[in-house]
Formats: structure tokens, C-alpha cells, sequence
């Protein structure tokens, strides 16, 4: 609460609650015996043995812990076991817990004294008996039942008015998720309550000690249970994401898959970029505030949360950004929470980036949360790594080395696939084959390494000249080739292009300059001149070699399918075509 400012509504339910608690608590007060000073602390550890094993639920969490509040109801007065219920609270939600909000376990005891106290009252009204007056029969296990039912009703009611209030809205896939879980521990509370009670009276108040361990077993099993299927859930939304392999499609699910798990309003998730130490935000989804969008930036070298979880891998929970010195409110997403959490994206000991989650409120997230998330974000991690991975060797087995440019492999299946879309939408492809004009002079004067250089730069012209046109492929040796919709004139204008770059590119080679490489061409087009893609290779072949290079070099040549002659129509190097006979 900020000085000032009036009290929201949620403020004040919780005010009013914990006041209905505190005159409850003093009401009760005086029927404390000091006799049953010893019993009551007992029972006051097995209870908070009970609610120290709990069940994380969507909100809140849920224990065993109400069949010793049962026994000690029916053992006792009503009056004790609030004051019991209460201390239990303490010491098993708020002693032995961290992260939790001063007020929530101010709420929580309150809380646990109302709903004791109501269903107390609601368990005499059904003929339920206390004290020695106490025989397990029909009558009392239908007012045990009443009590179980009184109490969940309220218990639930005050708590999911709490958490509705809070978060501004009712989250009904929350509500059902934590109601069902609830249920599930009341299953033990009448045989436990019974247990209790029975032998109770015949052993005394070690009775207690006894029965802690098997509810608290019994507790962690559940907890164990409810982390299972947590897991579960987790990694079967991470199942649907395995075959994405567009990054940016691949981080949208991780962000949704973010926002089923924790109900938070800000996901962002941030890689790292190693050349500039960055950290980049890749992906965010956000709910009322905007304060980032993909592209941010976030140096490594500034600090912040993001910047520490990324640099150690450890993950991080802030449960109040106000009180918290390591959190940056400049930086994206880190900014736009009371509460955050941060895990790595993470494979082995390689962080990729992180994801990072912001809620509007103060303790939204716990240590499960961070779990859930880690896990996620480790799976995730690993999709992301396979996705590079299998994007480098694409690109490995379908590019050349030395040039960088498409090799024979990739050109083969473009040339299928552009010719089916050609048949499929009447399109046109057009083909320019280009061969280094005496360039095996060159090898042998300047040496294979000079060789080579001028190749790499060939490729470089070529990328450059074709762009947007076509793809441009080696096609061996010292041989490329062009793939290009361009109609045929268009494609003469494009070799034309490509012979004049390289006749004017200067090639360097360890600080010498070599000028006057050239390249001759040889062109064939689907469907003027060719019907499939062998005769539009071997039309375009024909016009390299036996029009282009015979001609002089240094020159484009279109084919000319026969029965027309003559074959091959010349474009000598400064425009103006010629034919060639
Ligand atoms: P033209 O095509 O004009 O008829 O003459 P050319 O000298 O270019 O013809 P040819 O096909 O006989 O020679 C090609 C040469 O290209 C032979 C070979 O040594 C060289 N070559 C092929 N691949 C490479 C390569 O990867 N690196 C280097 N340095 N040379 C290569
Ligand atoms: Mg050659
Ligand atoms: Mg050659």
C-alpha cells in the first residue's frame, strides 16, 4: 500500500477478513486450557507439518492438514481449534515458507480461523458430537461430512474472492484446476480426523506424533502427484512445439506455453547475441502495459535480472521488483512487473537467452512456478538449438563453399520446383550458364590460390548483379549458373549485367590487382525455346559454348532450337545483338 492512496477492493476484503479472524482468535482466547498446553502444541506441529507439505495450486496451495483440524474440533472446543488452525497456518505457510506476501499469510490465518469456526459450528448443527460424548457412527460421519463440506466451501469462497480481487478478473480454468486439487486432500481428512480421535483417547497426545509421519507421506506423495502432472502438462505443450522450425513461430508457442503454465501478464523471451553481447528481445506478448517490442536491446555489460540469469544460467524469482536492487525497471519486460521471474534457455552449460515473466502484483510467482518455467525454458532451449542446427546444415548442403553460392545440388531441385510452378501457372524459366573465359591461363600464371580468390569473387558480382532476379548457383568448376522467371529478353539483359561486373571488376589478391577477367554466357528459355529442363541445360550449354566461346568470348548468347536456323543469336559485348552463323 502506497501512502496516499486509497485502499482497492481487494485491500480492503483483506483487511476485513483478517479482522473477522482477529476477533474470532480473541473470542476464543480464553477457553485455551493451560492443561492442554502440551496436546495443543503437538497437534499444532502435525498441523503445520501438514500445511508445510502442500500442493501448489494455480493460486494458493492446498494440504492434508484438516483432519487434525477435525480431531482437534471434536478432541477439543471449537475456540482451540481456530487458535490451532491459526498457529499451524504460521508456522507451516509462513515460518517455514519464503516468498510470501506479509498480508496473504495475515489473510491465510484468518482465513483458516473463519472457516474452522463456520464449519465448527456447522458440525454441531448436524448432531455432531465433541469431546467423550464422541462415537464413530453414522450420525457423526454425516456430521464429519459436514464439517469437510462447510469447511471447503468457505475455505475456497474467502480465497477465491481473494485471488479474483487481486488479479481484477475470475480465471474459471484456475478456479476448477485449484477446486479439484482441494477435493482430492479432503479424501482423507474423515479417516485421518477418525484416526486421530480414536486413538487420541486411548494413547494421549503422542497420538500425534505418531500419525505426523504417514499424513505427511502422505502430503508429499500428493505433492509428488500434483508435480507429475505439472510436468506432464508442461512437457506435452513443449510436444506440439517439436516440429516448429521457424524461430520466430517456435518462440510465440514458448510464449503461450509461458502464459498457460503461470497466468502472468508480460512474457518476453530474449537471445542472446554473442557478437554484440547482447541481449536481444525476440518475442513478447504483454497484457495492459506496452513498454517494450521486439528488437530491444539489452547490453550485458548494464546488469539487470535478465542480464544476471543469462550470464550465471541460474534462474531468478523477484517477488517485489519495488524492494529489489538487482532489477533494472528501464530495461524491457524487467520493467513492466511488481513480480518477475527469470529462467535461462539453457542446453548443457550454453545459455541461448532467457524468458522472462512479469505479473502486475507483488509474490505472483513461488518456486514451483520457477520449475515449471526452467523446464519449459530448457525444453525449449534444446528445440531452438536442434532448429539452428538443422538450418546450418540446410544451408551447408545447399551452398557451396568457396563462393557462398547455391551449389549443383540446390540448383537441380529449384530448377524441378521452378519448372512445376512454371507448367502449374504458365509461368516461364529462363536459364543463363556462364563459364571464366581462359581461366585456366589464369590459374597457371597467377596460381590456384589467385584461382580461387577470383571464383570467391566472382560469386560476390554475380549475388550482387542477379539480387532479386533469380538465384545464382556454381555449377562446377569454374562454371555458374543463373535460374531466373525472367522472360527471355529480360534474362539477356541480366547475363549482360553479369559480363559487364565482372569485364570491370578489379580483383585483389595480396595487394595485387588483376582487371580484365571475363565471362561468357549462354542462355535457353522455357517454353520459347526449351520443353523440359535437360533441353533447356543443354539449349543453354549449346549457345555458351558453341555461339558465346567460339564467337570470341566476353560475350551472350541466346539458343536457337533447330529446325530454325541460324541456332544461336549473338549479343556481342556492347549491346547491339548479332547472329551467329
Ligand atoms: P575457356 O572456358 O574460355 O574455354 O577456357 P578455360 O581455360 O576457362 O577452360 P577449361 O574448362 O579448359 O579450364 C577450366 C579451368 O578451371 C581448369 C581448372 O584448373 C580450373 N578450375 C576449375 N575449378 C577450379 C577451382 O575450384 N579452383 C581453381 N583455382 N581452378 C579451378
Ligand atoms: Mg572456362
Ligand atoms: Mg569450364
Amino acid at each position: 500500500m502506497v501512502k496516499g492512496r486509497p485502499l482497492s477492493t481487494h485491500q480492503v476484503y483483506e483487511i476485513v477478513v483478517a479482522l473477522v479472524g482477529a476477533v474470532l482468535l480473541v473470542q476464543a482466547f480464553p477457553v485455551l486450557g493451560r492443561d492442554l498446553c502440551l496436546a495443543l502444541a503437538l497437534l499444532a506441529l502435525l498441523q503445520a507439518a501438514a500445511s508445510w507439505a502442500t500442493i501448489p495450486l494455480p493460486f494458493g496451495t492446498a494440504s492434508v492438514d484438516t483432519a487434525a483440524l477435525l480431531a482437534s474440533v471434536v478432541l477439543y472446543h471449537a475456540g482451540t481449534a481456530v487458535w490451532l488452525g491459526a498457529l499451524g497456518t504460521v508456522i507451516g505457510n509462513g515460518l517455514l515458507k519464503r516468498g510470501r506476501r506479509p498480508m496473504a499469510m495475515v489473510f491465510n490465518v484468518a482465513q483458516k480461523a473463519i472457516s474452522i469456526a463456520v464449519s465448527a459450528r456447522v458440525y454441531r448443527w448436524a448432531g455432531g458430537n465433541l469431546g467423550s460424548d464422541f462415537h464413530f457412527d453414522f450420525t457423526s460421519s454425516l456430521a464429519m461430512l459436514a464439517f469437510v463440506a462447510a469447511f471447503y466451501v468457505v475455505n475456497n469462497l474467502l480465497v477465491v474472492t481473494n485471488f479474483s480481487l487481486r488479479v481484477g478478473r475470475l480465471n474459471v480454468h484456475a478456479v476448477r484446476e485449484a477446486l479439484l486439487w482441494d477435493a482430492l486432500t479432503y479424501l482423507v481428512t474423515i479417516p485421518f480426523g477418525t484416526l486421530l480421535i480414536v486413538l487420541y483417547r486411548n494413547l494421549g497426545a503422542v497420538t500425534f506424533l505418531v500419525l505426523a509421519l504417514p499424513l505427511l507421506l502422505l502430503g508429499h506423495v500428493l505433492v509428488l502427484y500434483r508435480r507429475i502432472g505439472q510436468t506432464n502438462r508442461v512437457l506435452t505443450l513443449v510436444g506440439k512445439l517439436m516440429g516448429v522450425s521457424d524461430r520466430d513461430k517456435l518462440l510465440e508457442g514458448v510464449l503461450e506455453a509461458a502464459r498457460t503454465i503461470t497466468d502472468c501478464q508480460t512474457v518476453g523471451i530474449s537471445l542472446l547475441d554473442e557478437k554484440t553481447d547482447t541481449l536481444v528481445l525476440k518475442a513478447s506478448c504483454e497484457g495492459v502495459e506496452r513498454r517494450s517490442s521486439p528488437g530491444d536491446v539489452i547490453p550485458l555489460g548494464g546488469g539487470g535480472l535478465q542480464v544476471r540469469v543469462a550470464v550465471t544460467g541460474q534462474g531468478a524469482l523477484v517477488y517485489d521488483t519495488w524492494k529489489e536492487r538487482r532489477v533494472r525497471p528501464e530495461l524491457p519486460v524487467e520493467g513492466t512487473g511488481r513480480s518477475l521471474l527469470v529462467a535461462p534457455l539453457k542446453t548443457g552449460e550454453r545459455v541461448l537467452g532467457t524468458i522472462c515473466l512479469a505479473s502486475h502484483y507483488s509474490h505472483a510467482y513461488n518456486q514451483n512456478h520457477l520449475r515449471l518455467v526452467t523446464l519449459l525454458a530448457t525444453q525449449a532451449a534444446v528445440i531452438l538449438e536442434n532448429s539452428r542446427l538443422y538450418q546450418e546444415l540446410e544451408h551447408a548442403a545447399s551452398t557451396d563453399q568457396l563462393t557462398g553460392l547455391y551449389n549443383h545440388r540446390y540448383f537441380y531441385q529449384r530448377l524441378d520446383e521452378d519448372f512445376a510452378a512454371a507448367h502449374r501457372d504458365g509461368g516461364q524459366v529462363s536459364l543463363i550458364l556462364a563459364d571464366l573465359d581462359h581461366f585456366k591461363d589464369y590459374n597457371d600464371t597467377y596460381g590456384h590460390m589467385f584461382g580461387d580468390e577470383v571464383l570467391r569473387q566472382v560469386g560476390e558480382v554475380l549475388r550482387r548483379e542477379v539480387g532479386q532476379r533469380g538465384i545464382a548457383a556454381r555449377y562446377g568448376g569454374e562454371e555458374f549458373v543463373v535460374l531466373t522467371p525472367l522472360a527471355v529478353d529480360a534474362a539477356v539483359k541480366l547475363a549482360e549485367d553479369i559480363r559487364q561486373a565482372v569485364e570491370n571488376h578489379c580483383f585483389e589478391y595480396k595487394g595485387a590487382k588483376i582487371a580484365g577477367v571475363t565471362i561468357s554466357s549462354g542462355i535457353a528459355s522455357f517454353p520459347s525455346q526449351a520443353k523440359d529442363q535437360r533441353s533447356l541445360l543443354e539449349g543453354a550449354d549449346q549457345a555458351l559454348y558453341e555461339a558465346a566461346k567460339q564467337a570470341g568470348r566476353n560475350r551472350v548468347a541466346i539458343y536457337v532450337p533447330p529446325p530454325h536456323l541460324p541456332d544461336s543469336t549473338l549479343i556481342p559485348p556492347h549491346s547491339d545483338k548479332l547472329t551467329w552463323e
